[in-house]
C-alpha cells in the first residue's frame, strides 16, 4: 500500500511550469464561483493547452498559477481535479524532492477515505 501524502500547503505545485487542464464541468463550476459567465472566465483565465487539445489555466508573469494569491488558492473550494489529486492519485518520479507533503502509512480504507474527503468538499458545491 503506498503512503498517503498529507499536503503541507507549501504551494510548490502551484508554481512549477506545465498545464493545469480544465474539464468542461470545471469551467462551469469555477466561472460560477467567480460570478463570471463561462465566456468571460475562458477569456480572462484560460489558454489553449500545450497539446492543443483543450483549455488550461493561465499563469502569472512569474509562472505561478493565475489563482495563487500569496500562499492561498483563490478558487480552493472548486479547484481543478488535477490540483486536487496531486500527489496521491498522480505524481512524477522525484516529486518528493519538490513537494513537501508528508507521507503517512495508512490502510487502503484510510487512503480511500482521505481521498474522498478531499473530493467531498468539492462536490458539495
Ligand atoms: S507541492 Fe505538495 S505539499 Fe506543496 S502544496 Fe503541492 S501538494 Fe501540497
Amino acid at each position: 500500500m503506498p503512503p498517503f501524502y498529507e499536503c503541507q500547503r507549501c504551494t510548490a505545485c502551484c508554481r512549477w511550469p506545465g498545464d493545469v487542464r480544465l474539464l468542461e464541468d470545471e469551467i462551469t463550476r469555477i466561472a460560477a464561483f467567480l460570478d463570471l459567465s463561462e465566456e468571460d472566465f475562458i477569456q480572462r483565465y484560460t489558454r489553449i493547452n500545450h497539446h492543443r487539445s483543450g483549455l488550461s489555466l493561465t499563469e502569472q508573469p512569474d509562472g505561478s498559477c493565475v489563482f495563487l494569491e500569496g500562499v492561498d488558492c483563490r478558487i480552493q473550494p472548486v479547484k481543478p481535479q488535477q490540483c486536487r489529486d496531486f500527489p496521491n492519485l498522480w505524481n512524477f518520479p522525484g516529486f518528493e524532492n519538490v513537494c513537501r507533503a508528508v507521507p503517512r502509512d495508512v490502510t487502503i480504507e484510510e487512503f480511500k477515505s482521505k481521498v474522498q474527503v478531499a473530493n467531498q468538499s468539492f462536490f458539495r458545491r
